[in-house]
């Protein structure tokens, strides 16, 4: 079993869209797929869609999103899956954190072109379509002008990086109150690359403590931002703790150079995050291509 749990379409950053990251999961030969844009679920229905249609090798779809927090300045993202979509609560804070990306991105673009950075926001936007936008839009806008060579050279402090004249806060959530929506909405939490220092600060073990006393399920451990080391520490903290480790690629199609499947998660652990969750239930494709 192949079964990758943290993915992104184009209801976020990602460049797939949602039918085509359903069909090259199968075509790659995963298993599973969690779909986990960005404070959206607007990805699921064109991916349930896609799975109906039928597919070469089968594939079952985890419904899912990745929530942005924040705790004491520090950004940090929960995964959260198969929680009830429709849960008012939970609803309400996706839409706010949505919602706000759309002032902040406008923010960051006027931060650039004040520094005589030569981007717009109609770039952006026509960028970003009808996905949640994020300053991975703006680090393609950039790309398109030959300002950075790379999406990866735009998040330095430079450009859009956390710390730089260009950065602009979003509303995000607390990752408390975070773990008790999704709880509340019946779904299964996974704290995200929690020891990635290349995006940013981190938070310390002994947040990650506190939020599994707090309910937190698990935490992503084989996740390309973490290095070895980081990841043996992540294994063993997890361990501890009694969290449910997981590994997956946070694929974001051609915006980054990670692959479906680059890491995955052990089957016994998939069954565990299924056997809690409430909210929703995993769900197949058709049985072969029609
Ligand atoms: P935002 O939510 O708009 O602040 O953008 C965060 C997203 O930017 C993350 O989900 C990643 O997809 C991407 N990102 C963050 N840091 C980096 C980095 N150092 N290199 C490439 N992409 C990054
Ligand atoms: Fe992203
Ligand atoms: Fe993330
Ligand atoms: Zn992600």
């Amino acid at each position: 079993m192949r079964i990758d749990l943290h993915t992104h379409s184009t209801a976020s950053d990602g460049t797939d869209t949602p039918e085509e990251l359903i069909r090259n999961a199968s075509a790659t030969g995963l298993d599973v797929v969690a779909l986990t844009d960005h404070d959206t679920v607007g990805g699921h229905a064109k991916a349930v869609k896609a799975l109906r249609e039928g597919l070469e090798r089968p594939l079952t779809l985890v419904t899912g999103a990745e929530l942005s927090c924040r705790l004491n300045g520090i950004s940090l993202h929960m995964l959260a899956y198969l929680f009830d979509p429709q849960e008012p609560e939970l609803f309400r804070e996706r839409e706010l954190v949505r919602d706000d990306r759309v002032p902040r991105a406008k923010a960051i673009v006027e931060k650039l072109r004040q520094r005589g950075v030569p981007v717009n926001w109609d770039q952006v936007a026509r960028i970003a379509g009808d996905g949640a936008v994020g300053r991975p839009h703006i680090a393609t806008a950039l790309m398109e002008k030959g300002l950075v060579g790379s999406i990866g050279e735009a998040f330095t402090p430079e450009w859009i990086g956390p710390g730089g004249p260009a950065y602009v806060e979003k509303h995000e959530l607390d990752p408390f109150e975070a773990i008790r929506l999704v709880k509340h909405a019946g779904g299964v939490t996974v704290f995200a690359h929690p020891a990635a220092v290349k995006r940013g600060v981190t938070v310390s073990d002994d947040i990650i403590a506190e939020l599994a006393a707090r309910g937190l399920d698990g935490i992503e451990v084989d996740h390309m931002d973490h290095d070895a080391p980081t990841r043996a520490r992540m294994r063993t903290i997890a361990a501890e703790l009694g969290l449910l480790p997981t590994g997956s690629s946070d694929y974001h199609g051609s915006r980054k150079t990670c692959r479906l499947g680059e890491h995955t998660t052990d089957p016994e652990v998939y069954e565990e995050i299924v056997s809690r969750a409430t909210g929703a239930a995993p769900l197949s494709s058709a049985a072969g291509r029609v």
